[in-house]
This record gives C-alpha cells, sequence and structure tokens, in this order.
C-alpha cells in the first residue's frame, strides 16, 4: 500500500460521497431526477473502483466494466439534468452512443488493440452524451443562474470530454502499455479534471435540488390545497405587487371579493365534505374562466379574492357575473346541484394612491352592500361623497 493507493481512493471515494448526499436529498423528497444524480454517482464509485483498485481482471479486461461504469455515469448524469426540466430523456439516442462506444473500445481492446483507440471510444460516446444534454438544454430559459451554471457544465464538460483527447494524444502519441500510461500527463490530467468537473457537476446539481426545494416551499406556503387557489399570504404578496405594477404604469385594475351565501347553513345541513367540495368547486370555476394575468385567492374560509390587471368597472363586473352565474353548473360536476350556494361579490377599482389593504377594504364593503341587497348579487364600490366643510369665517 502507497501513495498512489490512496490518491486511487480518490475518486470512487468523491463518488460515493455525492451519491450517499443524493440519496438522502431524494429520501427527503422523491424526485426522480435526484434519484438519477445518485445512480450516477453511485456508478462513478463502482467504476473508477474497479479501474484503480480493485484489479480483479487481467489489467486489459477491467477496463470493459470500469468504461461501462463511466459511460453509464454519463447517461444518468444527463437523464438527470435533462429530467430537472421535465423535458424527455434520449434515452435510446443515448443507449446506441454508449453501445457503438463499447463496441469500439471492445475492437480497440481485443482486435487491434491501442490505448488511444479506446481513450477515443469512451470519451468522444461521453461527449456525444453531454452534447444531448446541451441540446435539450438550448431552446429552454435560463432564468435563474443555477440554469446557466448547470447549461455551462454541461457544455464544459461535452469540450473536455471531445477536445481533450485528441489533443493529448496528438502531443503524447500513443501508449504501449499501461504502465507507461498510468505514468503518463494524460492520466494525470485525466484523473485531476475528472475530479474536477465531477466536483463541479455535483455541487451545481446539488444547489440545483436545494433551489427546487426552495422553490416548492413558498409554493407550498403561497398556496391553499383545497381550493387550487393562493392562500391570504399568497394572494397578499402576489396581488401587492401587480398592483404596484398597474398603478405605476397607469394601468387599470379592479380586485374582486366573492363570498359563499349561507355557506354555513350548506355546512351543518350536508357535510364539512359537501362545504369542501364547493371550495374545490369554486376555485377550479374561476381558474377556467379567469383571465391571464389573473391573481386568485381564498382568503378566508369561503371568501376568495381575484385582482383583475386591465379591468376598469364594467370588465370586472362582466367577469364577476360570469363568475356568479356559471358558480352552479361548476358545482354541479361534484356535487347534486341542488346543493350548490349562490356567492356575492363586491368590486372595487384601483386608483392611484391606492394600496392592496385600501382596495381589499373597498371591495368588502361592496361585498357588505351585495349581502344586504340580498346576495347572490354583483355590487361596486362607490366612494361616499366627501362632505365639505361649510365655510365660515
Ligand atoms: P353569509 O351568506 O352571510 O356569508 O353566511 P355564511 O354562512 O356563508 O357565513 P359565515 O361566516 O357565518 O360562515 C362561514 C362558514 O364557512 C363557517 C364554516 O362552517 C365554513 N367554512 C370555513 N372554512 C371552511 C372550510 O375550509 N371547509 C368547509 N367545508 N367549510 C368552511
Ligand atoms: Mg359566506
Ligand atoms: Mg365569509
Amino acid at each position: 500500500m502507497n501513495g498512489q493507493f490512496f490518491i486511487s481512493l480518490l475518486n470512487p471515494g468523491i463518488g460515493l460521497l455525492f451519491a450517499v448526499a443524493f440519496f438522502l436529498l431524494w429520501l427527503n423528497r422523491r424526485e426522480r431526477y435526484v434519484a438519477y444524480a445518485a445512480g450516477a454517482y453511485t456508478a462513478s464509485a463502482i467504476a473508477f473502483l474497479i479501474q484503480d483498485v480493485g484489479p480483479v481482471l487481467p489489467m486489459e479486461l477491467q477496463r470493459l466494466p470500469a468504461n461501462i461504469g463511466f459511460l453509464l455515469t454519463g447517461v444518468l448524469f444527463a437523464a438527470a439534468i435533462i429530467k430537472r426540466y421535465a423535458l424527455p430523456v434520449p434515452w435510446r439516442a443515448m443507449a446506441v452512443t454508449v453501445g457503438v462506444s463499447i463496441t469500439v473500445f471492445i475492437w480497440f481492446l481485443l482486435v487491434h488493440p491501442s490505448i488511444a483507440g479506446r481513450i477515443l471510444s469512451i470519451s468522444i460516446g461521453a461527449g456525444i452524451i453531454a452534447i444531448m444534454v446541451v441540446r435539450s438544454l438550448w431552446p429552454i430559459e435560463k432564468n435563474h443562474i443555477i440554469d446557466r451554471v448547470l447549461f455551462w457544465v454541461a457544455a464544459m464538460s461535452a469540450l473536455n470530454l471531445i477536445i481533450r483527447p485528441i489533443v493529448l494524444l496528438s502531443l503524447g502519441g500513443g501508449f504501449d502499455n499501461y504502465v507507461g500510461f498510468q505514468q503518463s500527463v494524460y492520466w494525470t490530467t485525466v484523473q485531476f479534471s475528472q475530479a474536477m468537473v465531477s466536483i463541479l457537476a455535483a455541487i451545481s446539481l446539488m444547489v440545483a435540488v436545494a433551489i427546487d426545494q426552495i422553490a416548492e416551499l413558498r409554493r407550498q406556503v403561497g398556496n391553499d390545497d383545497l381550493s387550487g387557489l393562493l392562500n391570504r399570504r399568497g394572494f397578499e404578496a402576489q396581488a401587492g405587487a401587480v398592483l404596484r405594477r398597474c398603478i405605476d404604469e397607469a394601468r387599470p385594475v379592479a380586485l374582486m371579493i366573492a363570498d359563499l351565501d349561507r355557506f354555513k347553513q350548506v355546512n351543518d345541513t350536508y357535510g364539512h365534505a359537501v362545504g369542501d367540495a364547493i371550495i374545490t368547486a369554486f376555485g377550479a370555476h374561476v381558474r377556467a374562466i379567469g383571465p391571464a394575468g389573473m391573481v386568485a385567492g381564498r382568503i378566508g374560509g369561503e371568501e376568495f379574492a381575484l385582482l383583475l390587471p386591465d379591468a376598469g368597472i364594467d370588465t370586472a363586473r362582466q367577469f364577476a357575473e360570469a363568475v356568479r352565474t356559471g358558480l352552479h353548473a361548476a358545482c354541479a360536476d361534484r356535487i347534486p346541484a341542488r346543493l350548490c350556494p349562490t356567492t356575492s361579490i363586491g368590486l372595487a377599482v384601483g386608483v392611484p394612491g391606492t394600496g392592496l389593504s385600501v382596495l381589499m377594504h373597498n371591495a368588502d364593503q361592496a361585498l357588505y352592500d351585495a349581502k344586504r341587497g340580498g346576495r347572490n348579487c354583483v355590487r361596486a364600490f362607490t366612494p361616499k361623497p366627501v362632505r365639505l366643510a361649510a365655510g365660515g369665517n
């Protein structure tokens, strides 16, 4: 056992560490792409172990399982990145690439032995797989910095895998045996750059997993599962931003608050499950007919707020009427039609200087008018006339 032995443990060790880390992340949230990453690093650890540490087979033959392991690493890692974007994984193209690479590799192992030929077959095969990742990611929008990082990691790997062996072999020529090979500049570079790329890729993907998990938590915090709309917190955050933008850009904007009528009675008479089904139906109904850009949330038990950018009072009223009159049909899909409640709706339009809380207060006033006016109707907020102080001396 010497220093070389410990150095050769480096790559299997790194692979194993990352495999365990991705496996733990996968246990937390069972996403397929995280499982692929765990699989990729397991394959890499095993491949390096076969190659560097445990020469079970005669030196030359052991190259075959090791290199199959390297290609499998590439395939699984490519699948992990592509799957993160919910894009189709080119399994067939990757399988063909691996098949051709391995066939050429075996030819250079058994028929026409050449280390250079074997290096080229595996490196170029892996490079083509990296190019498939680049191709898949090319057209998608890379909004987050991590999207750009993943793209460039794939592009760099492709470049590295295709160019590196060609350059190094043209500089150093072929190798006659493995002893010369393992002491060569080529092999040292491969070991080093492989470790660097492997760490860079793993860390990038791990950061991506963390970002995805935070985004999902944020989404859950701001969402209401029952209605499929935002919850109060999510609504206030999104509607506040949209309202500010509309007012800054002098675009009309309206807010509507809908409250289901005599909902307590529905619950008390037919049970909570029926009440829940109605809330779900209301959410699906507004999502189905809502205009683009609408921000919709369930802000209380059976109370919903909808912010409508680019809607003046007439457009808002038309939409509110569509919500009100369409609710019956929307509910009837889920519960007996006679159980469907009606809804009362209050409207208010945004004017410069109005914040979300004022707008919500105004729409609430209008809703109160609708309830007092007999329910199952739409009312718009009208500012009370300001009484001017009587002039005096
Ligand atoms: P109004 O016409 O004046 O609005 O009368 P209402 O009965 O709808 O109003 P009230 O505020 O008295 O009752 C609201 C009811 O909403 C009380 C509660 O039973 C029901 N509720 C609140 N949250 C939920 C929920 O998540 N699921 C179900 N099924 N019911 C809920
Ligand atoms: Mg109600
Ligand atoms: Mg209510």
